[in-house]
């Protein structure tokens, strides 16, 4: 099936606070192999067409509504390396840990793309299955890195931070919940003061 016939059969749209609040703040089903490959197929192709259109970082199933199923199924399209995105199925946590670092993130189901300021870990071990339905582990980031206390900006080029976004969005969490409202002008404000 084209990616324009699934756009215009199932209400596709992508998931926000304002349009489809419940879709977004929903924990994701996990998905059952054996009969539902199906949904994963047509969730993949849609995850790619809004990545590559709005160039998102990652993308979860909770920010993709549709009506093929009643509530978000558990996949997301994340980074596998720098440059190649790979969507996993049912993934899971097996380790995240470090010093907790300060990052500033937007969010395409987030009202008019707001900053926050979200803490996240430098190490993350998460497993899942491919759309071979092949299971795997993928690691991410270093144990030891420590950012002080000082706010990274530029955290969509750390994809320990974009899989832990992800994963936040499939228990039905936004960086609205967990994050601190940031505004740069304020940034730009205070290094003024500084000056003068
Ligand atoms: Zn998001």
């Amino acid at each position: 099936m084209k990616i324009s016939e699934i756009l215009e059969n199932y209400s596709v749209e992508i998931a926000t606070l304002e349009n489809h609040y419940d879709w977004v703040k929903t924990n994701a089903r996990d998905i059952d192999l054996e009969t539902e490959m199906h949904l994963v197929f047509k969730l993949d192709k849609i995850m790619h067409y809004f990545r590559d259109l709005y160039k998102f970082s990652g993308v979860s199933s909770n920010n993709i509504y549709w009506n093929l199923t009643e509530i978000p199924i558990r996949a997301m399209l994340i980074p596998i390396t720098q440059r190649r995105y790979q969507t996993i199925i049912n993934p899971k946590y097996l380790e995240l840990t470090g010093k907790e670092i300060n990052t500033v993130e937007a969010c395409g189901s987030v009202s008019d793309h707001k900053n926050y300021v979200v803490k996240r870990r430098p190490y993350v071990l998460i497993s899942g299955y491919t759309l071979g339905k092949k299971h795997i582990e993928l690691e991410y980031g270093s144990k030891d890195y420590d950012a002080g206390e000082y706010l990274i900006l530029f955290s969509y080029h750390h994809r320990e931070w974009i899989i832990q976004h992800e994963m936040d969005h499939l228990t039905g969490t936004t960086i609205e919940d967990t994050g601190i409202l940031f505004n740069f002008n304020s940034l730009i404000y205070d290094k003024i003061k500084d000056k003068v």
